[in-house]
């Protein structure tokens, strides 16, 4: 799989969403029997007592809000973080435990959900009272589908920001769930190159970056619905999926539309990539 700087693909919304509907019919509507932690040490703890609140709950949705997926049971919920390299799989006859395999989640029909994550950047944690939310949560801006994403709104957030575009793009709390891959493409798309200050952006031409957004993370996402079999029972690596990028990871490269050599910065501590030609400003 092509990668940049060597390293792995990073699971970006599109990702978590495919994840999301690869597991859910598995197992929304199951009882949980037990979780087996081999490994608590992810970004932050696994709770020592994950075990003991969660067995004999039932699941009855898997929903996504930005990268987090939250599984609902009984009025509190489960909020998973795939971090870096986190992946989660469904198992009808689960093989036996890999290196990296950290928890097992056994359900009621014998499904087993297996979380895998060798950088072990990812998150498992326990909300109590999924109505009261989770810190985590409560500070993210609105998801990029989220009708409050428009062209008024993204004009008003960055009236008052001269940081670069792609910052307040990838900024949570602006918009939540728009990582490094998905802000390259969606700049290029609506001509915007990265670097150009977020308040000398028209309303018009924000407008068109909040469409180009949800272009590029829609088309991802359908993308990623010919992989949801490789959500379950197989014992591979993560299987995702990977557009035809316009810009990033291809630096040096022809731009698809004009030709033009593409060329890579750094912006924050992210490598940005635009067409000189195609992204003036
Ligand atoms: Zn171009």
């Amino acid at each position: 799989m092509p990668s940049v700087a060597g390293s792995p693909k990073m699971p970006e919304l599109p990702e978590v969403e495919t994840t999301r509907r690869g597991i859910a019919p598995h197992v929304t509507g199951r009882r949980v029997v037990r979780i087996d932690v081999y490994d608590s040490r992810l970004r932050w703890p696994v709770p020592a007592d994950l075990d003991a609140r969660m067995r004999g709950r039932t699941i009855e949705r898997v929903d996504r809000r930005s990268k987090y997926l939250l599984f609902h049971a009984g009025g509190a919920a489960l909020l998973v973080h795939l971090g870096m390299t986190g992946s989660l799989r469904v198992f009808r006859d689960p093989p036996p435990r890999r290196t990296h395999d950290h928890v097992d989640i056994v359900l009621d029909d014998g499904t087993l959900l297996r979380y895998h994550d060798p950088r072990r950047f990812g998150a498992m944690l326990w909300i109590a009272s999924s109505a009261n939310g989770h810190p985590l949560l409560d500070a993210l801006g609105p998801e990029p589908f989220d009708p409050a994403f428009d062209a008024n709104y993204l004009w008003r957030m960055t009236r008052a920001r001269r940081a670069p575009i792609k910052l307040a793009l990838m900024d949570s709390h602006v918009v939540s769930g728009v990582g490094n891959i998905y802000a390259n493409e969606a700049l290029f798309r609506a001509g915007i190159r990265p670097t150009t200050r977020a308040n000398r952006l028209s309303k018009a031409r924000l407008g068109r970056l909040v469409a180009t957004t949800r272009d590029v993370l829609q088309a991802a996402i359908a993308k990623g619905g010919s992989t949801l079999r490789d959500y379950v029972g197989s014992d591979g690596s993560a299987g995702y999926f990977q557009l035809e990028y316009f810009v990033y990871g291809r630096t040096g490269e022809p731009c698809r539309v004009c030709g033009t050599p593409i060329r890579q910065s750094r912006i924050g501590a992210r490598s940005s990539f635009h067409c000189p030609h195609c992204q003036r400003a």
